[in-house]
């Protein structure tokens, strides 16, 4: 549907550069009629009086149709967004439809608590006192571009499992698999109304959407700053908010370890996804007796590393996402540099046409250093040599963030010692940004405020109803 402005959008190939198509640029009128539809399917549609295993059954049917629909998906992914097909679909695609399968399971178990009362000031009534759990209402979701299905997925199952309606918004740089999704749940048969995509850039879009009066709650995933301006405008009107925002994971690598093994999962922690990844792990601490070499492998496998479009089988990491990130990165890099950082590896755009970035390893970096201190979302890594636990866990904890951490270690005792200090939602000992549906997903501090995923996120789309009975 055509924005009410006519305006619209061009959606960019990264790899090439060239303008992949064009998508309505919806402002504050549409928004309000997407609100207002939401507002409607939530209090009088069909939705409103449907039975969970109704809303199990359409959650269900959408996720057999992504899955049937995978390969499309994945394909469009890779040309909106940059990453492989071969990533989007064993990662993208998959863990979007496992999600919509866990989510689906909540629709039915959605359950309060009978309470026994003693009412210190009435002792002469008796009560039956119980809670429900009621949807929260309409729902906006705005999401970042990096995993753009998936992170769609991650607020829509669990909104639609708990009974609420929603308005997404998906990045205007990757709009197109959110829209290939709203045809698949007009496809599954979820009432009008009940999922309402519009796209939009931030300020004209975003905005508008997350003030609205007639939304319940705003669930956002994407960067700190945008995020601090979506919780006030969102408890400006009191609206619930669940906030995933950016982070700056580190890596922490005990000396007791294969150094082989470490250095390919650091690679693999900071290198997937070109980076751009939020729980990416970006800066690398190694024990002083292993520091060398581990970091040594590190830039030997990003230095080896093809880069190459999405659809190329060969290629090892595809452009970013857009030429405003990649000039973000490549300026980081500058200012690493400029303070005293030695590039091991990397530290230019790479080929002249996409948005390329050669994966990079910076070393004699400091805690004061901007590139250790701020989130850079591209291939970047910082490297510092360590002398023991409590050192590395004050410098893992000395950002502003909290969303993941990686340990490298056997030593189960150390490993024991070290999760209690990480002050991270998610610590990964011997593996780094795994997730499951099961699991929640967050961040401590300025990474974030609420859980994806998991039973937490249900949680997230419900209120809670006090119920007193006199008898
Ligand atoms: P961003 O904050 O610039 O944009 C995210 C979304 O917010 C987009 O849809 C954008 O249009 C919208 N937006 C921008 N300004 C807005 C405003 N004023 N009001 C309402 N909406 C607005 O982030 P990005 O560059 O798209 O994504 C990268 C960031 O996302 C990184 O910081 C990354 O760490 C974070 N991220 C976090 C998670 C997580 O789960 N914690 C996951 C993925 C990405």
């Amino acid at each position: 549907m055509p924005a009410d402005s006519g305006e619209t959008l061009d959606v960019i190939n990264p790899a090439t550069e060239a303008v992949l198509g064009k998508v309505a640029s919806a402002g504050a009128t549409d928004v309000d009629r997407a609100v207002k539809a939401a507002r409607r399917a939530f209090d009088e549609g069909p939705w409103a009086t449907m039975r969970p295993a109704e809303r199990q059954r359409l959650l269900l049917k959408l996720a057999d149709l992504v899955e049937a629909n995978a390969q499309a998906l994945a394909e469009v992914e890779s040309l909106d967004n940059g990453k492989s097909v071969g990533i989007a679909r064993a990662v993208d695609i998959a863990v979007a439809v496992d999600t919509l399968r866990y989510m689906a399971g909540w629709a039915t178990k959605i359950e309060g608590a009978t309470n026994e009362v003693s009412v210190p000031f009435a002792p002469q009534m008796q009560f039956v006192t119980y809670t429900r759990r009621e949807a929260v209402g309409v729902v906006a979701a705005v999401v970042a571009w990096n995993f753009p299905l998936l992170l769609a997925v991650w607020k829509l199952a669990p909104a639609l499992a708990a009974g609420c309606t929603v308005v997404l918004k998906p990045a205007e740089q990757t709009p197109l698999t959110a829209l290939m999704l709203g045809e698949l749940i007009a496809e599954a048969g979820f009432p009008p109304g009940v999922v309402n995509i519009i796209v939009g850039d931030g300020p004209s879009c975003g905005a508008p959407l997350v003030a609205h009066p007639l939304i319940d709650k705003v669930s956002f995933t994407g960067s700190t700053e945008v995020g601090k301006l979506i919780g006030k405008a969102a408890v400006e009107n009191m609206t619930r908010f669940t906030l995933e925002l950016g982070g700056k994971s580190p890596v922490i690598v005990l000396d007791d370890c294969d150094p082989a093994t470490a250095a390919a999962g650091a690679a693999q922690a900071i290198f997937f996804n070109h980076g751009q990844v939020c729980c990416a792990g970006s800066r690398l601490f190694v024990q002083k007796k292993m520091f060398d070499r581990v970091v040594a492998d590190v830039a030997q496998i990003a230095s080896s590393m093809p880069l190459g479009h999405g659809l190329d089988p060969a290629a090892q990491m595809g452009p970013l996402v857009s030429r405003e990130q990649m000039e973000r990165v490549c300026n980081y890099i500058d200012i690493g540099r400029t303070q005293g950082a030695t590039v091991v590896t990397g530290g230019a755009r790479a080929k002249d046409k996409g948005y390329y970035v050669q994966p990079t390893v910076l070393t004699n970096v400091n805690q004061q250093m901007r590139v250790v201190q701020e989130e850079i979302f591209g291939p970047v890594l910082t490297a510092m040599p360590y002398d023991d636990l409590d050192q590395v866990a004050a410098w893992a904890n000395d950002t502003s963030f909290g969303l993941g951490a990686s340990i490298w270690s056997n030593n189960l005792s150390k490993v024991h010692r070290l999760i209690p200090k990480i002050k991270a939602g998610t610590v990964w000992v011997n593996c780094h940004s795994m997730l499951d549906p099961a699991m929640p997903f967050g961040g401590y501090r300025q990474s974030g405020i609420g859980r994806d995923l998991g039973k937490a996120a249900l949680d997230s789309y419900l209120e809670t109803k006090s119920v007193f009975m006199a008898v």
